[in-house]
């Protein structure tokens, strides 16, 4: 029998803690995406997923995640440079699943090069999928989130959103933007249940940064695994990658129920890079 003084016996966590949940992740065809669909399907949550590559692997990539977690997982092929496509790609998923919960803002580009040699379509090309596009969808899923009363955004930016590094501009300025829209966004929607953060990785091993160390090692006549350690891990303190599953598990927890009360922040998953 239960006294007045007696706390209850606290449920325990669940398990699946975003069952019915509905997210879309975008450029989660391969690296960081991916690995964040994976553990918010693991989570419970239907997922779907974005960006580009081979029709029949993505379609494994699908029926893998979906067979592996129980959720139902779908494709969609918005590209992150047109509006129209990713109003379209809010649309289709809310026609099929039901309204957007978590929307996690990831596909990104990247290009190195001075700022006096930086091609103009690159520029462009980074604004749009990497700031942009986080606009995009962000305003195409709020009056759902708004009208439900709940939501979770995660914008994945990068150390590179809160510090700066030669040759990087349009990237730099890109993320410099996302950790600024973050802010807007948890401001605007404080009061109806929705949070916004991002989340800031330092190097993380994926075919992002696989294509830097080769284009690095030829540039500069070097080995590429000299090329890591000299130029990549140089900054990063634990001097190793941060890991696509500790990424992931952030984003989680940032849309589970523990994270609640946090919006408008930056996570810096950098391996002390920022703390310099
Ligand atoms: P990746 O190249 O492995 O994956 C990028 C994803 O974006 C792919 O699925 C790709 O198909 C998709 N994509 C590219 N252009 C697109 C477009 N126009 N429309 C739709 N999808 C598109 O890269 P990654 O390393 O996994 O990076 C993911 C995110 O993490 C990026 O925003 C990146 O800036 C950020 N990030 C990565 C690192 C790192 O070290 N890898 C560090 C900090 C931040």
């Amino acid at each position: 029998m239960e006294t007045a003084n007696a706390s209850p016996t606290p449920a325990p966590p669940s398990a699946r803690p975003l069952d019915g949940r509905v997210a879309i992740v975008t450029g989660s065809t391969s690296g960081i995406g991916l690995g964040i669909a994976s553990g918010l399907a693991e989570a419970g949550a239907t997922i779907v997923l974005n960006g580009f590559g081979d029709a029949a692997e993505i379609q494994t990539l699908c029926h893998e995640l979906a067979a592996r977690h129980d959720v139902a997982v779908r494709y969609d092929d918005a590209n992150m440079t047109d509006p129209a496509a990713i109003a379209a790609m809010v649309e289709r998923t809310e026609r099929l699943f039901g309204p957007v919960d978590i929307l996690v803002n990831n596909a990104g580009i990247q290009h190195v090069a001075p700022i006096e040699e930086f091609p103009l379509e690159k520029w462009d090309a980074i604004m749009a999928i990497n700031l942009s596009a986080v606009f995009h969808t962000t305003r195409a899923v709020l009056p759902e989130m708004k009208r439900r009363g709940w939501g979770r955004i995660v914008n994945i930016a990068s150390a590179h959103g809160l510090i700066g590094s030669p040759f990087k501009s349009a990237y730099v300025a890109a993320k410099h933007g996302v950790v600024g829209f973050t802010k807007v966004t948890a401001l605007e929607t404080a009061e109806n249940g929705i949070t916004c953060n991002a989340v800031c990785p330092g190097y993380v091993w994926t075919p992002l940064v696989e294509k830097q160390v080769a284009q690095q090692a030829a540039a500069h006549g070097l080995p590429e695994d000299e090329v890591v350690q000299k130029v990549f891990l140089h900054d990063q303190p634990n001097r190793k990658f941060a890991t696509v599953a500790e990424i992931a598990g952030t984003v989680t927890f940032l849309c589970g129920p523990a994270a609640g009360s946090i919006t408008g922040t930056s996570i810096s998953v950098d391996g002390g890079w920022t703390a310099h």
